[in-house]
């Protein structure tokens, strides 16, 4: 439950086709260190492309983040994507409130994050697929950094059955 099921070097990596091949149409998204380095309100060039692509071939999205209203909202609104913030992941509520709100299936639904014990978690406990995107940027929170460092041995187990860095 806490091995990935699908490891991408960054959100970049995520395409249409593949999205097609699962049948999603809809992302959930993680915002710090996912769509741009912990508390930062830019947007990479990169990934400001990759939402163009993904709005282009009809792929519905929405921001869901354990961070604050006042961290998220001024992202969410300046890259124009909806938002829940205090998403309470790794608890299956924000992807409830998200899924009712796209009004989509949850078959149609990933969630995207770089966080096994919140994002990994929380899409096993909605029962979606989660995935998992290398973190933007290294952490300088400690916390987080422990957490990394504990995250490490489902890392290795998704390279040992035979996963690949997609
Ligand atoms: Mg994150």
């Amino acid at each position: 439950m806490l091995t990935p099921q699908y490891l991408f070097a960054d959100i970049t990596r995520i395409t249409p086709q593949f999205l097609r091949q699962k049948g999603i149409t809809a992302l959930l998204l993680d915002v710090d260190n996912t769509l741009t380095a912990h508390g930062s309100q830019q947007l990479p060039r990169a990934v400001e492309g990759w939402l163009e692509t993904m709005k282009q071939n009809g792929i519905r999205l929405l921001i869901v983040s354990n961070n604050t209203e006042q961290r998220v909202a001024p992202f969410a609104d300046r890259i124009g994507v909806g938002h829940i913030s205090m998403g309470c992941k790794p608890l299956p509520l924000g992807l409830a409130r998200a899924r009712r709100r796209l009004g989509v299936q949850r078959r149609q639904l990933a969630l995207v994050g770089d966080q096994l014990f919140t994002d990994r978690l929380a899409g096993w406990n909605y029962g979606i697929p989660v995935l998992v995107v290398q973190p933007l940027a290294p952490d300088t929170h400690r916390g987080i950094r422990f957490r990394r460092h504990l995250e490490q041995p489902f890392i290795r187990r998704y390279f040992k059955k035979g996963g690949q860095l997609l």
